[in-house]
């Protein structure tokens, strides 16, 4: 008889500094059988339900049923009825499921609930309760996965990607395939350990292939040679929610009867992780707001450019609304033309209402109140006038290029990570041309930093302030470094 796995995802990452919520509207939703065509994605966005599709396709004594794949780009607090409605389809599928041997789930692991708060701990309880006594619980989460108790309460593994930025996302589903294949065929219950530390950081200051990451990630492979160790990740947390258990923590996952020794483990993994504390820092150069417009300016004069400067305290990968205005404010008040003979380039600002005003006026002038609508707490609408130069169609986003006198602005109908030039080549601009770019963003993904001639953090205020002191927590316990002193 064939064994039964049922597979799904609630994937989001909650930025509770935001002042808007995450909505159904916002959420990607794959349900049922076309869950199937992840497997042949060419973009990760699932990569690791694509994994333990891979992994699981020609084990012929195994069927995987889908349930419902949802996720949706970083923003707000999840909004309950919304994540009650997605939490009802997951359980009412696998309810329908008879004879489960295991779930596997896909989940960012800093999903924070409306009214609820930890979102993962909620779902993950909900679905052991229903679940046949001995059916497994095996989750892949985020390397920034703020872990909780009630996570480790109720499931059997947790794996986590063991890079940032993430380029494991599909070996992480098949590594969890691996695991939980392992334990069905030789009738392993795994079991969770872990341990975490008072410590706050930002992925701006732990990417894994720079110290003191990269030697702590090979920490987590060293102890995954035990023989009992099924598993050994850490999760960093993620700071841009004030959350009561926020903080990094290890994990391991040990086999059977191995649970002594994986708490054990898990508590030197950890102890590694603190004792290293005070050696992590920004992996690119980083500035004040003022201070990175002057270098960038100093450094085109020195021919280093295209320059990419990321507004780090509106990142939308981590949540912020990404209509933050401050740094466009500054940048078209210094007159960047005059001083380095190009237009800088910034990319972009959401604004729906902005966008419908400049939509039918190519070659046109006008003039808007960019931004400042949704980030109304730490920048507000900039009066700008410019040319519509462009408007292009991708997918369903809507993108106009505004050339003002000082600057040019990419404006969006949605949000939008900048993950790669290919919006600057489709709107008209040469990334190899222009001298500065400013994007939405915190550490660049490899597309950006290979054509940039050098890149910068602009420590700007917002909802993904890189100063995490700036920011203002309540429910976080403290004390915690390094906003207070240890
Ligand atoms: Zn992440």
């Amino acid at each position: 008889m064939k064994r039964i796995i049922a597979f799904g995802m609630i994937y989001h990452e909650s930025n509770t500094f935001t002042p808007a919520y995450t909505e159904e509207k916002d959420f990607v939703v794959l349900k049922d059988k076309d869950i199937f065509d992840i497997k042949d994605c060419k973009d990760d966005n699932f990569g690791e339900i694509k994994g333990m599709l891979e992994f699981f396709y020609h084990k012929r004594n195994y069927k995987i049923v889908p349930t419902i794949c949802v996720r949706a780009l970083p923003y707000g607090i999840v909004k309950k009825e919304t994540y009650q409605k997605l939490k009802k389809e997951l359980l009412t599928r696998l309810l329908n499921i008879n004879g489960l041997s295991a779930v596997f789930l896909s989940l960012h692991g800093s999903m924070y609930v409306e009214g609820i708060g930890d979102g993962e701990g909620d779902l993950l309880s909900a679905i052991k309760k229903i679940l046949p006594k001995n059916a497994l619980i095996v989750c892949t989460l985020d390397i920034h996965a703020t872990l909780t108790r009630k996570m480790v309460k109720n499931v059997n593994a947790l794996i986590a990607y063991k890079t940032a930025p993430h380029t494991d996302v599909v070996d992480t589903g098949v590594d969890a395939g691996k695991l939980l294949y392992k334990a069905l065929e030789n009738s392993l219950i795994p079991k969770v350990s872990y341990s975490s530390i008072p410590m706050l950081i930002s992925g701006e200051q732990s990417e894994t292939r720079v110290e003191p990451m990269k030697s702590l990630i090979n920490c987590l492979r060293v102890a995954e040679q035990n023989s009992w160790v099924l598993s050994a990740s850490y999760c960093l947390g993620f700071p841009w929610a004030d959350h009561s258990e926020n903080g990094v923590s290890s994990i391991v996952v040990a086999t059977t009867n191995h649970g002594k020794k994986g708490k054990i483990l898990a508590k030197e993994l950890a102890d590694s992780f603190w004792q290293k504390r005070r050696q992590f820092d920004f992996t690119t150069e980083a500035f004040t707001p003022k201070e990175s417009i002057k270098r960038a300016i100093e450094g085109v004069k020195k021919n280093e450019y295209p320059i990419f400067i990321s507004d780090s305290g509106d990142n939308p990968t981590a949540g912020s609304p990404e209509d933050n205005t401050n740094l466009l404010r500054l940048v078209d008040q210094m007159n960047l033309p005059a001083l380095i003979n190009d237009r800088p380039v910034l990319a972009v600002i959401y604004d729906p209402e902005a966008v419908c005003h400049c939509v039918d006026s190519v070659k046109k002038d006008r003039e808007l109140h960019l931004g400042g609508k949704i980030d109304n707490i730490y920048s507000k609408p900039y009066k700008i006038k410019g040319k519509v130069e462009k408007v292009i169609n991708k997918g369903s986003i809507v993108y106009v290029l505004l050339r003002s006198p000082k600057i040019d602005v990419i404006i969006s109908s949605q949000r939008v990570g900048i993950t790669h030039l290919g919006i600057f080549k489709d709107i008209g601009i040469d990334p190899i041309k222009r001298k500065i770019f400013i994007v939405k963003s915190g550490y660049l993904m490899d597309n950006l930093r290979n054509a940039a001639s050098r890149t910068m953090l602009s420590l700007t205020n917002g909802c993904t302030d890189l100063m995490l002191k700036r920011l203002p927590y309540q429910r976080l316990k403290r004390p915690v470094f390094p906003i207070d002193e240890f």
